[in-house]
């Protein structure tokens, strides 16, 4: 019987326990063991009790569920040949050869180089006397399969990432509740959203809610931005609207990659424009919560697929990504993905913008 492991690793985003839960009866339902290992990379380097035989029920009600109960953790050691060498140790102890791992793009890029390593980690476990060859036989290949968990929706190769609905769903709420109260006393608000260096939550935070002006990492405002963006809120209150919401995505920079801050934004509104300007900074209730319908709906697929992988994989195959284009589940090169999404950054960093908006979109014209 084929041991199948799932793990959740990194930041935690809604959606990962449905994606869990998926994996776990997938695997039961095709006739093979389902395994957790806890707290991320901690788990598998540590072993023991970390690393749990899952039962169909032991996943009952995690569909909705906001989190990650199978814990994650950032690991150091995991990132060392030292730390990966004892989790190869542990899984194969536990008969596993199959690791389904559902986390961000650093997470994905750790289970890759874990696999590459494969047959040469075990032969010099079998060398230190930690591992006996009988032991090995059966855990020849390793077959990592990726599930892509994050709110940011920052991985290339896919259109969305276990949690990003979820996240938006809620900032959606939040500048509902804000929008009343601006309303109210005539106010501007700035809101500031997570996303890490990726503008998607801000950008489509600010289509959802309306709001007057964004800024993203990805497009940096142009020289002056101060000036237009006055112009525009002007505009907008000289026609009537009583509210201002300018959204600033965490990885907001100008054109010399500088950091636009909240504070500095809501300075220009009042100094500029004598509005009665407030911060709201949104922080991690982004995170939590229960995962919106969306997210259930395709951590489950996903975590079914991510199953099939598994089983139909050679040892020829690149570890495959499991991803969502245009609204069929699909399987990509995973390195692939990691690849292009580090080029995204690459871009930033060398303040080639428009380089960045084609890699995330390649119809992208400025
Ligand atoms: P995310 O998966 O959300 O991008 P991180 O970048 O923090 O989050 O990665 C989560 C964990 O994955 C790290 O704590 C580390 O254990 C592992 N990891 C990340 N990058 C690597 C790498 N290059 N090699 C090995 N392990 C890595």
């Amino acid at each position: 019987k084929k041991r199948i492991a799932v793990m959740t690793s990194g930041g935690d985003a809604p959606g990962m326990n449905a994606a869990v839960r998926a994996v776990v009866r997938m695997t039961i339902a095709q006739g093979c063991e389902a395994y957790a290992v806890y707290e991320g990379y901690e788990g598998l380097v540590q072993g023991g009790k970390l690393i749990k035989r899952m039962h169909w029920e032991d996943v009952r009600g995690w569909l909705s569920e906001g989190g990650t109960l199978i814990g994650t953790a950032r690991c150091k050691k995991f990132t060392e040949r030292a730390g990966r060498l004892q989790g190869a140790k542990n899984l194969v102890s536990a008969g596993i050869d199959a690791l389904i791992v559902c986390g961000g793009d650093g997470s994905l890029t750790g289970a890759d180089i874990f696999r590459s390593e494969w047959p040469g980690l075990l032969t010099e476990l079998i060398k230190l006397g930690e591992l006996t060859e009988e032991q090995c036989a059966s855990c020849k290949t390793l077959n990592i399969v990726g599930l892509v968990g994050s709110i940011d929706n920052d991985m290339s190769c896919t259109d969305a990432t276990i949690g990003a609905y979820s996240s938006l769903t809620r900032i959606c709420q939040a500048v509902d509740f804000i929008d009343a109260t601006a309303y109210s006393h005539s106010r501007a608000f700035v809101v500031e959203v997570m996303g890490r260096h990726c503008g998607w939550l801000a950008l489509m935070a600010g289509v959802s809610t309306g709001a007057d002006f964004v800024f993203l990492p990805e497009k940096p405002p142009q020289d002056k931005w101060e000036k237009e963006m006055c112009r525009i809120i002007k505009t907008h209150r000289a026609a009537g609207k009583r509210k201002t919401i300018v959204i600033v995505a965490e990885g907001a920079i100008d054109r010399e990659l500088k950091p636009i801050s909240a504070t500095y934004v809501r300075d220009i509104l009042v100094d500029e424009l004598r509005l009665d300007t407030r911060i709201t900074t949104l922080g991690h209730v982004q995170r939590g919560g229960t995962a919106c319908a969306f997210d259930r709906i395709l951590a489950t697929l996903q975590g079914g697929e991510a199953v099939k992988a598994v089983l139909e994989s050679t040892p020829d195959t690149p570890s495959p990504m499991i991803a969502i284009n245009e609204n069929k589940i699909t399987r990509k090169p995973l390195m692939d993905a990691v690849r292009l999404t580090k080029a995204v950054a690459e871009c930033i960093k060398n303040k080639d913008f428009v380089g960045a908006m084609n890699l995330r979109d390649p119809e992208f014209e400025e």
